[in-house]
Order: structure tokens, then sequence, then C-alpha cells
């Protein structure tokens, strides 16, 4: 086995980041941390510190600082804590660390991850926003500075894993030889069997109650409404330079089956698996060798049954829409990734009804629709262009 690989986890405190830790103290042979971020709960923060031996945290401001400092034991030298956003990604890109966990909430993990990828990582993508945000722009930073770029998000985890890949997971410019389709699986969420017309009144807690996933609230909403699904298909045009009409979605309630991939003879290669994500967490360490992970066998005898239905266009509102930014362009997938985490934070605070959040982001795209085009070839082209939409779709929430 090669030398201890030092990790740094982007979001430790969140689902994903403690998932993360989990599987990393099961290694303690292979897997050292060196760095750990999150931006509140600094006394989960402080005990994830203690007990990984971090050697860097990062935390948003100074009073955060003062809140970890607090919550730090006496007689106990701590870990060194740096603060603000530059420090994020200064430590996401330094020398001290090989893998870095992408694992932040939002738009506001694109400049870490990035930064990670700049500086030659095996970069594990949880922070799908990112790359949604920048596709290109990230994936050109992972091809010219040789970094690795492991998909965590469990469907496209499953879709690398039935992909041809050599051994080597970088940044492709086309789609794999022989692949007819990418078949994203989606468990429909919560609301699977109601009509969007009448959700109008689903509160925040009905929203973030999955069916099958134990998740943060953002992504639990976003699964709610479909918009995870069509944030992930853009997800896939981006990580296996894939065309919008070759990325199907499939309702599948059961989430066994994480996604597919239809090749040109008629093969399908799936990858199943219990739905906890500890499982794509371990193989983008581990890549390519298995990890154990914690997670149980899957029993498929006691399953009994899988279902699958089609996801009829007009059924998710917010998975049209997705496809729409797809085929429009960057901007658009921008404008749809923004106006989204402007209303799901606006409903998560009381502040929107449901189903306005498909109408918030309807109506960024039609505002972005009618800007003068950017070019969005650099982070600070991409991050204009999103706080743009975030004040436009913020100010349109407020008169709603
Ligand atoms: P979460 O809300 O549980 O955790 C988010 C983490 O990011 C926390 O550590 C939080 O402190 C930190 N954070 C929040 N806002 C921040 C900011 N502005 N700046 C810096 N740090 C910030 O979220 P999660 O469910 O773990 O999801 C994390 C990412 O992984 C999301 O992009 C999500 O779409 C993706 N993902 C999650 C799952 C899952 O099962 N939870 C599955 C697939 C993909
Ligand atoms: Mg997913």
């Amino acid at each position: 086995m090669s030398a201890m690989r030092r990790v740094t986890v982007l979001g430790s405190t969140g689902s994903i980041g403690c998932s993360t830790l989990d599987v990393i103290a099961r290694h303690p042979d292979r897997y050292a941390v060196h760095g750990l971020s999150a931006y509140s709960r600094m006394d989960k923060l402080a005990e994830q510190a203690l007990a990984s031996r971090a050697a860097v945290v990062v935390v948003p401001d100074t009073a955060a600082r003062t809140a970890f400092q607090q919550a730090w034991p006496s007689g106990v030298t701590p870990p060194e804590i740096r603060v603000g956003v530059q420090a994020l990604a200064d430590t996401a890109a330094e020398s001290g660390t090989d893998s870095v966990m992408a694992a932040i909430v939002g738009a506001a993990g694109l400049p870490a991850a990035l930064a990670a990828a700049r500086a030659g990582k095996r970069v594990l993508l949880a922070n799908k926003e990112a790359l949604v945000a920048a596709g290109s722009v990230f994936m050109r930073a992972v091809r010219e500075n040789g970094a690795e770029l492991l998909p965590i998000d469990s469907e496209h985890n499953a879709i690398f894993q039935c992909l041809p890949h050599g051994g080597r997971a970088g940044a492709p410019s086309a789609p794999a030889p022989g692949v007819r389709r990418l078949i994203l699986t989606a468990s429909g969420g919560p609301f699977r069997l109601r009509r969007w017309q009448d959700l109008a009144d689903i509160t925040p807690d009905e929203a973030c109650a999955h069916p099958n996933w134990s998740m943060g609230r953002k992504i639990s909403v976003d699964s709610a409404t479909m918009v995870n699904k069509g944030l992930e298909v853009i997800e896939a045009h981006w990580l296996f330079a894939m065309p919008p009409e070759r990325i199907e979605v499939l309702v599948h309630p059961q989430s066994v089956v994480h996604s597919m991939v239809e090749y040109a003879d008629g093969s399908v290669l799936a990858q199943l698996g219990q739905p906890d994500m500890r499982t794509p967490i371990a193989y983008g360490l581990g890549f390519p060798a298995r990890l154990e992970s914690g997670v149980s066998p899957l029993d498929l005898a006691s399953r009994g049954r899988l279902d699958f239905e089609a996801a009829e266009p007009g059924r998710y509102p917010c998975l049209d829409l997705a496809f729409q930014a797809l085929r429009a362009g960057q901007g658009a997938c921008i404008a749809f990734n923004a106006a989204n985490e402007v209303a799901v934070a606006a409903f998560l605070a009381g502040r929107l009804r449901y189903t306005a959040i498909a109408e918030c982001i309807e109506s960024a795209l039609s505002w972005q629709a009618g800007q003068a085009s950017a070019t969005l070839d650099s982070l600070e082209s991409v991050l204009a262009l999103d706080q743009a939409v975030r004040e436009q779709a913020s100010r349109a929430e407020a008169v709603s």
C-alpha cells in the first residue's frame, strides 16, 4: 500500500462531511485528516478536530474562531485555526493535503473546490452546485492541472463505476466510446405520488422528510422539488461530456439502483447498493482500490422488488426547467442554481411557498435570457453572474 493520504474535508460538519470522517476513521493506517471546515456548529467542529487530530480548521469569521476556542478542551494543543473564504481555498490547495472532499453546500463551495482542482489534488466532489455554476471552468482546471475528479453524488459515482476509466479519474472531453445514454435514477422524493399544483402548502419539515436518504436540509428540499435531479443532469453533462439529449431520468422509488449506463450493443450496466453515502465516499477515497465503508450488505431477496417509472415531461416542472437551462447554456445554469438557492433559503425560513420555488427559477431564467451574454470562462465572471441573479431573485422574492 502506498503512503498515507492526507485528506481535507470542506464542510465537515454536514451530512457528507460526517459520513466522510466515519469512513476515514475506519482506516487509520491509510488516511489522516489534514484540514476540516465548517460555517456553523463550532462545538461539532471542535469535536471532529479532536477525534481526527486535524492539523488545521477553517472557520468563517472571528466570532466563529472564538466559539471554536471556547469549545476546545483545555490542556490539549489545538489545531491551527484559519479564518475566511481565502483561507478555505488556500487550505484546499496546500501541499499538506492530497485529497479534498468538497462537501460545502451551494455555490459558496465553488472557490475552494476549484482551488483544489487547480492545485492538482484528488477532488472528491459532492458539491454539485459548484459544477452546475462553473462546469467548463472547473473541468478545464481538472484537465490542465492533472487533478483527479471523483464524483461523490451517488448517481454520478454509479455512472463512473459503470464507465470504462482505466483506473484514471480525469475530465473527459468527449463521451466514453460505445456509450449510448446515461440513465440517472430519481427516487421521486416524498411527493412522488402527488401533483405539483397540489403542493402549495407543503411545510419545510414535510419537504425534508426524504423516504430513503438522510441529508442536509437544502438538498432534501431539492430532492422533493426534483431540482436536485435537474442539478444532477447538468452535473452529468459536465462530468461525462454528455449532451443533454443522451441523459435520461428514470424514477426508481427504492433508491437501490443508483444509476445506469446504456451501451451501443444494448448492454445496460448498473451500480446497486444501500442508500448510504459512505459507499460512494469510500469509492472516491480508495479509487481504484475498494475500501470497507461500514455500509451493510444489500439484501435484494428481502427487498423483493425494484420499481421504475418514466419521469414524463410536465410532471416535474423544476426538472423541465433544468433541461431548459442546460440547453440554453452556462449562464442559464448559473441562474437556475442561484435562483434555487435563494428560493430554498426563503422557503426554509418560512417566507416562500413551496411551489413558488419553481416560479422563482423560471423568472430568473427569463431574466438571464434577457441579459447581454457574458463570457463565463473565469471564476470571477461566474461569481459575478451568480451574485447578480441572487440580487434579482431576492428582490423578486421580497415582493412576492
Ligand atoms: P449539509 O447542510 O449537511 O452540510 C453543509 C456543510 O457546509 C456544513 O459543514 C456547513 O457548515 C458548510 N457550509 C454551509 N454553508 C457554507 C458557506 N457559505 N461557506 C462555507 N461552508 C458552508 O449539506 P450536505 O447534505 O452534507 O450536502 C453537501 C453537498 O453535498 C451539497 O452540495 C449536496 O448537494 C451534496 N450532496 C449531498 C448528499 C447527501 O446525502 N447529503 C448526496 C449527494 C450530494
Ligand atoms: Mg444524488
